[in-house]
Order: structure tokens, then sequence, then C-alpha cells
């Protein structure tokens, strides 16, 4: 059982600040988020069964994400892939081709690899205590209006909300 806490430690310090720093009020930017840490962010046409891929490019990274893919599924790709790169940089350097991300978030990868990216991922478009306060301020309890209302509010998709909202209510 990988603990989202555990994983936070992993990440370099300067990246959590910059993180909490642009995490406020709202939907997480977390395009603007890649962009601070000097990643660069194209929307492309991948190829079937792709969600999105990083890989090194000089001295820096680059995220690609699936252009016929909805607004939310991109943001979570955005994030899944922003994950590696602060948990996975020496499998992405490992190889020219970085990771690439099939629909199910396979890469290729060992599955703990996948699990910690989909459970920080999820920590940073849907922080805890945000999530916490916008349930609190809707009426605090589970109910279909209530996840569509929190996942219109933090820009995903509404399955990701809902086992959010169950890990914290
Ligand atoms: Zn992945």
């Amino acid at each position: 059982m990988v603990k989202v806490a555990d994983l936070w430690q992993r990440v370099d310090p300067d990246a959590r600040r910059v993180l909490q720093e642009l995490s406020g009020e709202g939907p997480v930017p977390v395009g603007g988020i890649a962009r601070a840490l000097g990643i660069e962010v194209k929307v492309s046409a991948l190829g079937p069964g792709k969600s999105g891929m990083i890989q090194r490019s000089g001295n820096t990274y680059v995220i690609k994400l699936n252009r016929f893919e909805s607004a939310e599924r991109q943001r979570f790709t955005l994030a899944h892939e922003l994950a590696h790169f602060l948990l996975h940089r020496d499998i992405i350097d490992a190889s020219p081709e970085g990771i690439t991300d099939n629909v199910l978030y396979r890469s290729g990868a060992p599955e703990v690899v996948e699990y910690e990216a989909n459970a920080l991922a999820a920590d940073i478009l849907m922080p805890r205590d945000q999530v916490r306060s916008k349930f609190l301020e809707i009426g605090g309890r589970i109910s279909d209006a209530a996840i569509s209302a929190c996942a219109e509010y933090f820009r995903v998709s509404k399955g990701a909300m809902e086992v959010r909202l169950d890990s914290i209510a």
C-alpha cells in the first residue's frame, strides 16, 4: 500500500514549494505548475490508445497529451505525467522515448510506478484540505449532486472525485 505522504517525501523540496504556491483556491493550475517546473506541455495527436507521455528534451522535459481526450482527462493525464517527473525521473531518462502511458495509464514500467503516479496525480489535482473544505461548504454529505459539484469545481472527472470524497468524507 502506497502512502501519498511518503510519495511527497520523495519530491524535491523546491518542486514541492512550487506546487504549494500555485495550488490555491479553485482548480489546480496543473499546466502552469508544469511550466513553472520547466516542463513544456504539448497537446497533440498521440495515436490511438495513448493518453500521454513524458520524455527528456535536451535539458528539459516535454509532456504530450492526447488532444482527442476530454479536458478533464487531459488534466488528469498531465498530473500523472507530472507525477512521473517528480518521482520517476530515472525511468524517464533511461530511454530516449521516456514514458508513454496508454489509456489505462500503463507504460511498461512496473505496476507500482503507475500506482504511485496515479496516487500523486490525484493528490495534486484534488488537494485533500481544499476538497474537504469545498465538500463541507456544499453540505458535507455524499450525493450525486455533491460529487458533481466538487468534480466541476476542481475540473476532474466525477469518477475521480467520487473516489476522493470516499477517502475523506
Ligand atoms: Zn504512467
